[in-house]
Parts: structure tokens; sequence; C-alpha cells
């Protein structure tokens, strides 16, 4: 006769939700320390970010050389790679097997908003997430004095409980921005518009050629109701649901009914 089984208990832990967070300003950045600190009591926190500063590379992915990823303590990663590599490698290698419940790039120095969201570091980490399979949100504190990320960091623990509550859909991301006053409320909203004045400085370096800096001039952004900018400019956290899908739906039902293409017999 079979020994008589235990009766099963119930003693095995709730899973806790797994979190991967990430930035392009690099691991040392005090802004993803932060979030890791505001992150601790919501779930199993790892961290996989970039060695060093990254703004600004938007997607990049490396693919002519390898990666190094080194452990700095207990589920702290970093890689001589992009935010998007460090996504890739968190998910596919770190914590392979296991998929994150969300990842959470952030909380980036300075603001997110815009046509910025092409260029960002920042918000394409969480795209990555996106593409990957994987709910994400971006978080950036946009500039004031005095500074601190510790009010978007809180704000984005509140954020990630609602995601991991009632998830988003396939494809999408928040992308917030966290005012640099005592925000009065949070609101959605679209990116906003900005123009690029002196796009690029022309100077001379210490050996008399010529060279140029892009990005100089400060940004000057168009003041629209519902946007990001126009809703970070009067104290509130802006929310911006962000799609991977960049077609034009409206123009590709208008380009459909243009009429048959006539190739000429190519
Ligand atoms: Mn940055």
């Amino acid at each position: 006769m079979a020994p008589a089984r235990s009766a099963p208990r119930y003693t095995r832990a709730v899973a806790q939700p797994v979190l991967l967070l990430t930035n392009d300003d690099g691991y040392y950045s005090e802004g993803i320390q932060a979030l890791a600190d505001a992150r601790e009591s919501l779930g199993e926190v790892w961290i996989v970010a970039p060695d060093r500063e990254n703004s600004a590379v938007s997607h990049a992915l490396t693919l002519s050389r390898p990666l190094r990823l080194n452990r700095m303590a207990d589920r702290r990663f970093i890689v001589d790679g992009t935010p998007t590599d460090c996504v890739t490698l968190g998910i596919c290698q770190v914590l392979k097997g296991r998929t994150p419940d969300l990842v959470v790039s952030g909380v980036n120095f300075g603001a997110n908003m815009g046509v910025d969201v092409h260029y960002s570091g920042t918000v394409s980490a969480a795209f990555e997430a996106v593409i990957l399979g994987v709910k994400a949100i971006a978080v950036s504190q946009v500039l004031g004095e005095p500074f601190s990320f510790v009010p978007a960091a809180h704000f984005a623990r509140l954020l990630a409980a609602r995601v991991l509550r009632n998830g988003l859909p396939d494809g999408t991301l928040l992308n917030v921005n966290f005012p640099p006053v005592p925000p009065k409320g949070v609101q959605f909203t679209r990116l906003g518009e900005r123009c690029y004045t002196e796009g690029v400085v022309e100077d001379t370096d210490p050996r008399g050629r010529r060279c140029y800096w892009i990005g100089g001039g400060p940004p000057v952004w168009e003041d629209i109701p519902g946007t990001d900018f126009a809703t970070v400019g009067a104290g509130y956290v802006s929310i911006t649901p962000l799609h991977l899908d960049m077609t034009d739906r409206d123009l590709l039902a208008r380009l459909e009914h243009d009429g048959a293409w006539d190739l000429g017999g190519a």
C-alpha cells in the first residue's frame, strides 16, 4: 500500500511581481536609484542599466560588438551598451525564463515631451520592452529648482501598481512627465510640438578646425492645450499613451481610395 500522502501545505508565498528597471542616464544616476527605492515594496526589483549616460541614443541596438554584463549587487547589473541593449539583456538573459511583469524606464533627468520621444533613450527602452511583449512605462522629471527625483519616483510607484492591476493594451506604453513643482493632479495628454531654435551651432576647435554642436539654443514649445508640454507647464503630471505602431491610419484610408496605380509596365 502506498504511504499516505501528507496534506498539502499552503505556505508558499504569493508570487511577487517582477519589475525590471532601466534608464538612459546610466546606472549611477540618482533617478534610477530613487525609482528602485520607491519600488522595493511593490515587488521583486531588478536593475539592468547602461554603465554610462546614453541620453538621446533613441532605440539604438548594439550589433557590431559583444556586450558585457556586470553584476554590481544582488539583482543589480550594468551593461556597456544602450538602454535598448539593457532591456534586451534584462529580459532575455538576466531574467531568462521569468518574464518581468513591468519594465519601468527612468526617472530621467529632464523632460521627454513631444518629438523628444523619438530621440529619447528613456522612452525607447520602454518601447523595447513593449516589442518584447512586456508592459512598460517611461518616467521623466522636468527640470526645475529645487530639483528632486523623489516625487516622480513615488508617482511612478503608484502608476506601476495601477498598471500591474489594470494592464495596458498590447503595443502601448505610458510616457510620464513629472512637473518641477508639487503637482496639482494628473492629466492624460498627447504629444506636444516643439520648434528647435539654433539647431546647429558652428564653432572652431583648438586646432582651428570647424566643428558643430547639435541642440544649441533653448527649446521653444507651442502652447497647445491637451499636450504634454502645456499640461506640465500648468503644474500637472502628464501621462501620454504612446503606440508602437506609427501607421497614420487616416492617411492610409485616404491613400487606399486614391485609385489604382499604373506602373507603366514596370
Ligand atoms: Mn537621459
